[in-house]
């Protein structure tokens, strides 16, 4: 393997590690708690990252941190199908309900 892929692995490893004790997280200076799902990163390491999916600044793995506060995040709560959503925070788009077809969406 090359040198670039073992310093990833090595990174991701950290990231790992970091999380590794069920810590949540916290993108950058956001307030929004989201619960942690491994990801693909580069080199196809795995990475923790949000369970929502919701962009983290690119690549960068320092976009990213532990949090041990309570998941606030909407999309990650649905995720989890739990009730105790903030209704603070708005719906970035609607999450997919279960057994719902396709949608002719209007043209205009
Ligand atoms: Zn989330």
């Amino acid at each position: 393997m090359s040198d670039t892929y073992e310093a990833l692995a090595v990174i991701a490893a950290a990231a790992r590690a970091a999380y590794a004790d069920g810590a949540h997280l916290r993108v950058r200076s956001s307030g929004i708690v989201h619960q942690v799902a491994m990801t693909r990163w580069l080199g196809g390491h795995l990475m923790p990252g949000p369970a929502c999916m919701v962009g983290v600044s690119g690549w960068d793995p320092g976009a990213a941190h532990p949090d041990h506060g309570e998941v606030t995040c909407r999309r990650c709560l649905k995720l989890q199908d739990r009730a105790d959503v903030d209704p603070g925070q708005l719906d970035l788009f609607d999450a997919p309900t279960p057994g719902a077809g396709p949608q002719q969406l209007p043209a205009w």
